[in-house]
């Protein structure tokens, strides 16, 4: 088999030359103090350099708590990792911008954050000064559809390097898939699970992508690599150069998760995977259909 990139080199290369880690964990969710802690360690003992939070997650203080321990015992560097953070929906007028990105900040306990992401598109004020005051490495947006991006694309000074949005065999979106690759905006794919443990309340009855862990298809896939379909579905993204953030808290999962350099799909398994297609979301934040940017 020819090399494989391993978990350190697979990396996405953004449009303003930063390297993204293709793995990242996901931490929505997880806010116990011991839990988070114990989740960061064993992630970054499992390999993981790049970790995504928000705002929204009320967890950015206790994996800066985290971060801040694992540096201070040496076992990293900060500029070893890639931390990502999102500005939340409440934060959006210009002048609360940095306002939010302080807090964020502050409760990271960091000098800057790697990433910034606009959580959700119901406003596109403009980043780009946080970017020249180096307090972020890379700006970037979530949950923004094509002709979104097209409009950002046309009066940004600073164009995103990322888009994070729901990816996965049940939500291919291959045309903002295409447009991020010609433009040159990487995608981060999140629920690549289908977000299997999300609150009740979110889920979305018989068109919910939460079993897709389940598929009879992936599974075929993963028997044939002698994986798991977690595995599987992870290395969908891995062998598209896509970047994913699965969420988990439990030790083994979190190597499991992480075991994904070292195989690949081909041409068939991902053919087999794209026909799982039937644009099924979870995460369609309703709570904010009405408003004249909702993206979906
Ligand atoms: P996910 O698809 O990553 O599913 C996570 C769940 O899958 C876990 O809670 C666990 O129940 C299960 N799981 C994890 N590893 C497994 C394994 N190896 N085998 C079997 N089951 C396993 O869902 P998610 O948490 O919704 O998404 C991942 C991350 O993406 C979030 O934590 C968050 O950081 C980010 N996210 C961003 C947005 C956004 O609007 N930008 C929205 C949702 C999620």
């Amino acid at each position: 088999m020819a090399h494989m990139l391993g978990i350190s080199e697979s990396v996405a290369k953004l449009n303003d030359g930063r390297l993204m880690p293709l793995l990242g964990l996901g931490t929505w969710q997880n806010t116990e103090p011991g839990s988070v802690q114990d989740t960061i360690e064993t992630a970054i003992a499992a390999g993981y350099r790049h970790f995504d939070t928000a705002f929204y997650y009320m967890n950015e203080a206790e994996i800066g708590k985290a971060i801040k321990a694992q540096i201070q015992k040496g076992v990293v560097k900060r500029e070893d990792l890639f931390i990502v953070t999102k500005l939340w929906l409440t934060f959006h007028s210009p002048e609360d911008v940095p306002v939010g990105f302080n807090k964020s900040l502050e409760a990271l306990q960091l000098d800057y954050v790697d990433l910034y992401l606009i959580h959700f598109p119901v406003a596109l004020q403009a980043m780009e000064s946080l970017v020249s005051s180096g307090r972020v490495k890379s700006i970037g947006v979530s949950n923004f559809n094509i002709s979104q991006l097209q409009r950002l694309l046309s009066v940004a000074k600073i164009p995103p390097a990322v888009n994070q949005v729901e990816l996965h065999p049940y939500l291919v979106q291959s045309d903002l898939v295409k447009f991020c690759k010609v433009k040159n905006i990487a995608l981060t794919a999140y629920s690549p699970f289908g977000s299997p443990g999300k609150p009740k309340e979110y889920h979305r009855g018989a068109d919910d992508p939460g079993k897709l862990l389940e598929d009879p298809v992936v599974n075929d896939i993963a028997r044939k690599h002698q994986r798991t379909p977690a595995q599987v579905l992870l290395r969908f993204h891995i062998e598209q150069g896509i970047v994913v953030i699965p969420k988990s808290s439990s030790p083994e999962r979190i190597l499991e998760n992480t075991k994904v350099f070292d195989f690949s799909l081909d041409e068939d398994d991902m053919k087999a995977l794209k026909s799982l297609d039937r644009d099924w979301r979870w995460d369609s934040n309703d709570e904010v259909k009405s408003h004249q940017f909702y993206p979906f």
